[in-house]
């Protein structure tokens, strides 16, 4: 996810913030002024950071439990709705996801049972409800955990009740259903909800549903591409049937074999048979507006391109693929040849017809 700092980073996962949180910050700290001046503010914003340190608690119950079940955890991603505790990969269990989902909200309640003791030795009978930024600190706090409690427990990604939800339909239909299910049970939670707020005039809560149905929609598409493409290696997904292009050949020779049929990159091989680049549908018309059809193939290729190794596995193979800006890479086995290539359409088309199986 773009638009985050990372604060640092404890016991292996980065703790990073969405910078939509410091809306929450701007959000929080003008309410505080409004009913209490600049000093109002700072114990607004005060309050914030407290809660902030609740959060992050929550999240590492998640990460503690997830640990237990080998499953690490590369980052946490602070939002305005609250902490996104980023797995490296679904529990193989459903009841493994069930424990983790639900260390979060413990942690959460934990610190709403120790506040409400604290508050109660002290002489104060605390309310639950309500959200007032000027209020008492230790009430407003746990009145706020409370709130976030209730609210983790909705049953919508990425919620932590939307996980718990996806764990019991996981349980029954698998991963890929049960998520489906799920996520589309959020996304119409979040369409209701985002009425709601507009129509009742409550823009944190529109913001708040926006975040919701976007968050649904993300942990779909990303379980259902996992769930498809599981156990697949790059030699499994690359197109086998292929043309190469020379370096030495001219831009004209590359756009009769672009024409000729579907490929739209060509592997670059010099006499050898070495692969030198890629040569991207772009790269032919950029070099033609540039440097004319008689120009070379070498000219116009894209260098540095990263090889894949037949074995490499679904999920590197596409990161690779993705992070390299190019739609192409050449598949290269021990001995440097050429076996492949793989594409983002041919993997597009590879997982629809293995979601068209389950
Ligand atoms: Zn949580």
């Amino acid at each position: 996810m773009g638009w985050t700092i990372t604060l640092g980073r404890v016991a292996g996962t980065e703790i990073k913030v969405h910078l939509t949180f410091f809306i929450l910050v701007v959000f929080w700290g003008m309410a505080g002024y409004q009913q209490g001046g600049p000093s109002g503010a700072v114990a607004a914003c005060l309050m914030l950071f407290a809660l902030f340190a609740c959060v992050l608690l929550h999240e590492f119950g998640h990460i503690l439990m997830a640990g237990r079940f080998g499953v690490r955890t590369p980052d946490v991603i602070l939002l305005p709705i609250g902490g996104v505790a980023r797995l490296e990969r679904i529990p193989d269990e459903p009841r493994q996801e069930l424990l983790i989902a639900l260390a979060g909200p413990a942690v959460t309640l934990a610190i709403v049972v120790v506040l409400y003791a604290l508050l109660a030795l002290g002489g104060v009978t605390p309310r639950l409800g309500g959200l007032d930024p000027g209020g008492p600190f230790l009430e407003t706090l746990m009145r706020v955990n409370f709130f976030l409690l209730v609210f983790n427990l909705f049953p919508a990604f990425p919620m932590d009740g939307g996980r718990v939800l996806r764990a019991l339909l996981a349980s029954r239909m698998g991963l890929a259903s049960g998520t489906r299910i799920a996520a589309r049970f959020g996304q119409a939670s979040a369409v209701v909800a985002g009425l709601f707020a507009l129509s009742t005039g409550l823009p944190l809560l529109a913001l708040v549903s926006l975040f919701v149905f976007l968050g649904a929609g993300a942990e779909a598409a990303a379980v259902e591409t996992r769930v498809a493409g599981e156990g697949l290696t790059a030699s499994q997904m690359m197109v086998t049937h292929f043309r190469t292009i020379p370096i030495h050949a001219t831009l004209a020779e590359a756009v009769e074999l672009l024409l000729s049929g579907e490929q739209r990159e060509f592997p670059v091989v010099d006499n050898t048979g070495r692969v030198e680049g890629i040569l991207t549908r772009d790269n032919i018309i950029k070099g033609i507006s540039q440097r004319g059809p008689s120009s070379t193939v070498g000219e116009a290729m894209t260098t540095q391109v990263p090889a894949v190794s037949p074995q490499l596995g679904f999920q590197e193979a596409l990161e690779r693929l993705r992070s390299s800006g190019v739609p192409a890479l050449p598949v290269m086995d021990e001995a440097g040849r050429l076996v492949g290539l793989l594409t983002l359409d041919n993997i597009t088309d590879l997982l629809l017809v293995r979601r068209a199986r389950t």
